[in-house]
């Protein structure tokens, strides 16, 4: 899959379902999480193509990421929770840089990768938003066909 819409949407699709699973079924999510949730839900997917240099994608992460650090200013100031700052600027960063240094759907392309990024997630927000980010990231290698790449 090439188009980063593409994986859009089947990774909204499927954390849709993912969500509404563990909501009615688990008690997971809080509606006061709700925009971590959508941030999560839509970077989620798309992460994994900061290693590509050459579409759109790199410069949409990079904007997406500098959208959430000034959410999460606005956030900063009213609730004094840095995460979402955090989580947008190392967006930003990975996606400015990663490309000169790792290659195309190399290891950033990974199971592996999505654990990586899951656990910055745990550290920051806990342990349900994690697993929606691992989610995310992992609809991405089904959408690159790669199901079983660990690392
Ligand atoms: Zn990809």
């Amino acid at each position: 899959m090439n188009s980063w819409r593409n994986h859009l949407k089947l990774g909204i699709f499927l954390e849709f379902i993912f969500i509404s699973i563990m909501f009615f079924r688990f008690s997971w999510f809080q509606l006061n999480d709700i925009l971590y949730i959508v941030i999560i839900c839509i970077l989620s997917p798309l992460i994994m193509d900061i290693d590509h240099n050459q579409s759109k994608l790199g410069k949409t992460l990079n904007k997406l990421g500098l959208i959430t650090i000034t959410i999460g200013l606005v956030l900063y100031y009213y609730t004094e929770v840095l995460y979402l700052v955090i989580i947008g600027l190392l967006t930003s960063y990975i996606a400015l840089f990663a490309p000169s240094f790792v290659k195309h759907r190399g290891i950033i392309h990974s199971i592996f990768f999505c654990v990586v990024y899951g656990g910055i997630i745990y550290l920051s927000l806990g342990f349900e938003l994690a697993v929606l980010g691992f989610v995310g990231g992992y609809t991405h290698l089904l959408g690159d066909k790669l199901f079983f790449k660990v690392l």
